[in-house]
């Protein structure tokens, strides 16, 4: 079975495709992850990619399709739940032609529904743990202390693009380049809104019921 999780960045994504990994089985394939994994480590994809990521604009099409051929071509009979991808008309129309070529195809795709107002607090106060990935929000949810990882102590981190001036960027360029993947979508018979407002368990639960 294959997945897509759509919608705006802050929207959740990244915790129900966490969520789905771990109650559910699933591959849980996040391109946002995968470059920022690049980037630390310096590759030569992650140092072209920083350029974008750090302006909160879109890594172009060519390097996020070959990287997810590549991880498809090696392991093509998961199930998996693609987060972040895919992110333009033009990558949804190469996944199609690349999961043809293997007899697969997209089966369903989540859009999760948010206001603007929600998805600048939920970015603005995201931290995340540098070591085990563990995100909180300053206004939502707190870590026990004070900027510490409740799992591990380390002092928590802000993603360089969830600054407030590359938010706005980010927010901007979801809507040009990503909303129209909802039309395209619905076109196909595939597309699934739910609200993403709420606990992390409520939407699981929405998510869940229409799978
Ligand atoms: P995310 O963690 O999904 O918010 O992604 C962080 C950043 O990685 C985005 O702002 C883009 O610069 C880049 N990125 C992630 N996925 C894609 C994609 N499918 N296409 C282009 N750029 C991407």
């Amino acid at each position: 079975m294959i997945l897509v999780l759509l919608g705006p960045p802050g929207s959740g994504k990244g915790t129900q495709g966490a969520l789905l990994k771990q109650r559910l089985g699933f591959e849980h394939v996040s391109t946002g992850d995968m470059l920022r994994s690049e980037v630390s480590k310096k590759t030569p994809l992650g140092l072209k990619a920083q350029e974008y990521m750090n302006q909160g604009l879109l890594v172009p099409d060519e390097l996020i399709v070959e990287m997810i051929k590549t991880l498809l071509s090696n392991a093509p009979d998961k199930n998996y739940v693609f987060d972040g991808f895919p992110r333009t008309v033009n990558q949804a129309e190469a996944f199609e032609a690349m999961l043809k070529t293997m007899n697969l195809d997209v089966d369903k795709v989540f859009y999760f529904d948010l206001d603007d107002d929600i998805i600048v607090k939920r970015l603005s106060g995201r931290r995340v743990c540098p070591k085990c990935g563990a995100t909180y929000n300053i206004y939502y949810q707190k870590p026990k202390n004070d900027n510490l990882c409740d799992y591990d102590n380390t002092p928590l981190v802000q993603r360089e693009d969830d600054k407030e001036e590359v938010i706005i960027n980010r927010l901007k360029v979801y809507k040009e380049q990503t909303s129209p993947l909802v039309e395209f979508y619905k076109n196909k018979n595939k597309l699934y809104v739910i609200s993403a407002l709420g606990s992390q368990e409520e939407v699981f639960e929405r998510l869940k019921s229409l799978l």
